[in-house]
């Protein structure tokens, strides 16, 4: 845990979440700007700070990961598709450094991203 990370006060239950799903070590729930109709973030409950943590935390990663398309089965855009997404550091437009996959789905989604 990370005394003022935002992520981690969610983890915390400091402050509110849409919380869709929860285990010992995964968390996610619905991104407050959402992008796309489902919209989630899936974060580990361990504080890494981007993707480039994952180097030596490739167990955390893969459980991210099957979180995301767990999820995407249980609200029913699997087959139609969507996202997945890890922004990293500056130049990928990360603004919250606690490791957080973004799970896009529910519309047409434009390649290449902006
Ligand atoms: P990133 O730019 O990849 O770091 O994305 C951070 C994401 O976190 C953005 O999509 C924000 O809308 C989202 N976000 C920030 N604060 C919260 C919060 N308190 N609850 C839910 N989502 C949040
Ligand atoms: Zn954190």
């Amino acid at each position: 845990m990370s005394a003022n990370c935002i992520f981690c006060k969610i983890i915390k239950k400091e402050i509110p979440a849409e919380i869709i799903f929860e285990d010992e070590n995964v968390l996610a729930f619905k991104d407050l700007n959402p992008q796309a109709p489902f919209h989630f973030l899936v974060i580990p409950k361990q504080h890494l700070e981007t993707v480039n943590d994952l180097q030596t935390n490739s167990e955390i990663g893969g459980k991210v990961i099957s979180t995301a398309a767990k999820i995407a089965e249980k609200f029913g855009f699997s087959e139609s598709g969507y996202r997945t997404i890890f922004n990293c550091n500056k130049d990928g437009g990360q603004e919250v450094f606690h490791l957080h996959l973004h799970l896009l789905g529910g519309r047409k989604l434009n390649w290449p991203p902006g």
